[in-house]
């Protein structure tokens, strides 16, 4: 293993194992921190997927090194800790806190520190992080429920999560390229400064930064640093050029979509869908009951799995959800489909099923965990952000596609099983 990454949130994880994948690295992603004896072979880089971004500090701290602990123990060379892009946390923590104890752990004194993700318009200038034209402050971030961000200095925000200083690898040394961050990286090392926060602007400044964080031991930011790390894995002649890193055995068997994400492309994907395949859409306002509708739905499909694929959503227009939650509250309305869902997708497993797009992150968590999946072999992008992986855990083995609910173009499900074909 050449890279082990400890993720604070499971699409996050997914993120970054894209991120890897397309650079030429064999990645899977475990779901939780891995038990002792789990193996994740043939695999260039290992993702630790946590649900650690607003965990309580203490948790979450514990969790990262008891997953580093695995990734040591698994013979990583490299370590990397993903969190957002928009650099989600509190002034208790949880980037400043877990990078600290992560730094302690392996002794190497510093880390840098970039979330840019240009492609996702996530920029850092002067230590400031951007999102499109706006400052970070003023992106909509500071209204966040959980992790309102409130402040755009990034040299700021983590010095008031650390007990650590924060220095700066300004734009104009960036520009400069690999030599240049490491030297002034070096220095900052040098003057007791035990984070570095380095600013990005283009994918070249991203690929620049890995390429100066070579022989680090622990690098911290968002899945696009980790852009120029397969390339210096590469040249030290750690990977093979010749592998397709995604690719991935076929398996036999059924193929559903389920559903429960209300975000637009998810209708509008659903709405798609409609004129190709059979679609069941649950009537959790009717039946606020996971298990009674969970079985409607099976019924429904139980003569239909195997022709073509099922789909089975709980998404609805945002009136409908609004009506839901007003009788059960927000959070029990969530649960309440997030477990129909999970029980829908087991009950198409018991079946035969044994491809399944999920539709939402929250969803996607819910359905992993009824599944007892463990870990997912990251295979082909099948539109970005979203590959086919293939799960693997405590039933049979099953190609699975999580999607974030604003992901994927209007024909993805058709398109998602159609990559199966080929
Ligand atoms: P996304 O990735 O689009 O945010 P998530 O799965 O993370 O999707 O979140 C969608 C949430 O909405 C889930 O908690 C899901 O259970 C809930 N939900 C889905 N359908 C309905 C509905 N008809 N009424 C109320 N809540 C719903």
């Amino acid at each position: 293993m050449l890279l082990g990454a400890i993720a604070d949130d499971f699409t996050g994880a997914t993120d970054l194992c894209s991120m890897l994948v397309r650079g030429g690295m064999r990645t899977v992603q475990l779901i939780g921190v891995p038990l002792p004896g789990q193996m994740a072979s043939d695999a260039d880089a290992v993702v630790v997927a946590l649900k650690s971004r607003t965990a309580p500090v203490r948790q979450a701290i514990d969790e990262s090194l008891s997953a580093l602990k695995w990734l040591q123990a698994a013979g990583a060379r490299q370590y990397f800790f993903k969190y957002c892009s928009t650099f989600d946390s509190t002034d208790q923590g949880n980037i400043g806190p877990v990078a600290d104890a992560l730094i302690a752990a392996l002794g190497c004194g510093f880390a840098l520190a970039c979330p840019a993700f240009p492609t996702n318009a996530r920029t850092v200038y002067q230590g400031h992080l951007f999102v499109g034209g706006n400052l970070l402050n003023e992106s909509g971030m500071e209204n966040h429920p959980l992790t309102p961000m409130t402040d755009a200095n990034l040299v700021r925000v983590l010095s008031r999560q650390t007990e650590g200083t924060v220095g700066l690898v300004p734009f104009v040394t960036v520009d400069q390229g690999a030599h240049a961050i490491r030297d002034a990286m070096t220095q900052l090392k040098e003057r007791g400064r035990r984070y570095a926060i380095v600013d990005a602007i283009t994918d070249t400044h991203l690929i620049s930064i890995g390429e100066a964080a070579e022989s680090h031991a622990l690098i911290t930011g968002g899945s696009g640093v980790a852009m120029g790390l397969p390339g210096n894995y590469r040249k030290a002649g750690l990977l093979s050029e010749t592998i397709d890193p995604g690719a991935l055995p076929k398996l036999e068997g059924a193929c559903a979509v389920v559903a429960g994400s209300c975000s637009r492309a998810t209708l509008a994907q659903l709405g798609y869908v409609r004129a190709h395949l059979p679609v069941f859409e649950l009537d959790a306002l009717g039946t606020p009951d996971p298990a009674a509708l969970s079985d409607a739905a099976l019924t429904w499909a139980s003569g239909k799995i195997g022709d073509k694929p099922v789909v089975i959503a709980a998404s609805a227009p945002p009136e409908k959800v609004a009506a839901l939650q007003s009788r059960l509250g927000r959070e029990q309305a969530g649960v309440l489909v997030e477990d129909a869902v999970a029980r829908i997708a087991e009950g198409l497993v018991a079946r035969g099923v044994r491809k399944i797009v999920v539709a939402g992150g929250e969803t996607s968590g819910a359905v992993v965990g009824r599944l007892g999946v463990h870990s997912l072999r990251i295979g082909a992008e099948i539109d970005p952000g979203v590959p086919w992986t293939l799960a693997e855990g405590s039933g049979p083995s099953l190609m699975l596609a999580l999607k974030s609910g604003n992901f994927g173009a209007t024909d993805f499900f058709l398109k998602a099983f159609r990559a199966l074909e080929g």
